[in-house]
């Protein structure tokens, strides 16, 4: 069966600043085509130059790099959301005021709430979170018990004027998130759901391969009372045998004991609730969180659905669900690096596999060939020494790099 790779167009921009783009040059798919050399100075360099560019503060463009990245992390979350029978939708990013006047949060969400008016000034904002749009739209279409549970998710752009955006990605203003609502007829409906979606996000996170704790947390700007994050701890972590040097803005008390972990938002006593040792509080990223909603959202926007005894109606049972897409990007990045450059966690890795050549290139595509249903690689066949190019693998932390070329003797 022939694979067919889209091809990547090869440009460079103007300007002295580096980044690699990439050009398929025959059917066999992608080759590296201009420089990806960072300087010494370092993995910053990789993530600010390679993945992703800042326009402004807390807005930024996604690189092919970043790109490929991104797309990995996108495809993890499309398996987990199918195994939880999970429907993917796109809603609109742009949203009226009078849902969340009707929940109280056109206010409450304050400053970080993208605000704009129309032409005849009417008052929308950018979607910073999607409850108010889609309980809307579950309350005209589903109206009976018989058509749930209900589970819907989507992969879309956030805005939130965050008051202090940092670190790229990690705190932007425009963001990726992965979004999952679900809906079911009961609360203890809505309680096996809650199992069900934590038992998913943390296969989710074991199959990213990052070590990750799961806190109890404090629900927030959204409410609701059931509530866990799944965190990056910025302290060292030995498998990696490195550190977020970004820095969480979370801090997590974690039980060294049992493992427990608690959001100090949540709770500060340094005693484990779980098995009373001590607690010990470390800074960490936020990098999903599950909540259970209850009935906040359907009985503001009227999400009513009939029982059995069609005489009886009750709110739908809510619960969200939210994965940092494009927080993931930096964080990993971040997390999975040496002193000469990144280190992807092959779930993740732009590419798995860098076939370098040190002179002949139809050993590469015969390499390429053979690989192809196996691992997903790239050809580096640009005309550098062998030595710079397997520098230059370093830095953007290729899994595995096969070097193609004669033996001598
Ligand atoms: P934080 O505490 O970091 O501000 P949050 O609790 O406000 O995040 P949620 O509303 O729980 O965020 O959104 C779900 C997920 O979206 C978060 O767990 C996080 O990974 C991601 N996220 C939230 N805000 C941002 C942002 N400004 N930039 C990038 N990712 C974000
Ligand atoms: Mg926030
Ligand atoms: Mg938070
Ligand atoms: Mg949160």
């Amino acid at each position: 069966s022939n694979v067919f790779i889209p091809p990547y167009i090869a440009s460079r921009v103007d300007g002295g600043m580096v980044i690699p783009f990439f050009q398929a040059e025959s059917r066999l798919g992608t080759r590296i085509a201009s420089q990806t050399w960072v300087s010494a100075s370092g993995t910053r360099n990789v993530i600010r130059k390679q993945l992703i560019v800042l326009t402004t503060s807390g807005i930024y463009h996604v690189l092919p790099l970043g790109l490929r990245v991104q797309e990995k992390i996108e495809r993890i979350i499309n398996i987990t959301m199918a195994s939880l029978c999970a429907s993917k939708l796109s809603l609109s990013t742009l949203s009226s005021s009078k849902l969340w006047k009707q929940t109280g949060r056109w206010e409450k969400y304050g400053q970080e709430l993208f605000r704009l008016t129309d032409r005849k000034s009417s008052e929308f904002c950018l979607c910073p979170t999607h409850e108010e749009e889609i309980t809307n739209l579950i309350a005209n279409e589903i109206l009976s018990y018989r058509q749930l549970p209900l589970r819907l998710y989507q992969i879309g752009r956030k805005f939130r004027d965050e008051k202090r955006p940092r670190g790229g990605l990690l705190r932007g203003r425009e963001f990726l998130m992965n979004d999952l609502y679900t809906f079911d007829a009961s609360e203890a409906a809505a309680m096996q759901t809650y199992d069900a979606v934590q038992a998913a996000y943390y296969r989710l996170f074991k199959t990213i391969g990052v070590p990750f704790v799961v806190a109890e947390a404090e629900s927030g700007n959204i409410g609701g009372d059931k509530s866990h994050e799944y965190h990056y701890l910025s302290s060292s972590i030995p498998e990696f045998g490195a550190l977020l040097t970004i820095g969480g803005e979370d801090k997590v008390l974690v039980c060294e004991r049992c493992n427990y972990a608690v959001n100090t938002e949540r709770s500060s006593s340094p005693q484990c609730l779980q098995c009373g040792s001590q607690m010990h509080e470390k800074s960490a990223i936020e990098v999903g969180h599950t909540f259970h909603l209850g009935t906040r959202y359907s009985e503001a926007l009227g999400a009513f659905v009939t029982a059995e005894d069609p005489s009886i109606r009750s709110a739908i049972q809510m619960g969200c669900h939210g994965i940092g897409v494009s927080r993931l990007v930096v964080a990993i990045a971040d997390i999975c690096r040496g002193s000469r450059g990144l280190c992807w966690p092959v779930s993740v890795a732009p590419w798995e596999t860098v076939i370098v050549t040190a002179g002949q290139e139809e050993g590469a595509e015969q390499v390429w060939d053979l690989l192809k249903d196996y691992t997903d690689s790239v050809i580096d066949d640009r005309q550098k020494t062998l030595g710079w190019k397997l520098k230059d693998a370093e830095a953007v932390g290729y899994p595995v790099t096969v070097i193609v070329g004669h033996s001598k003797g």
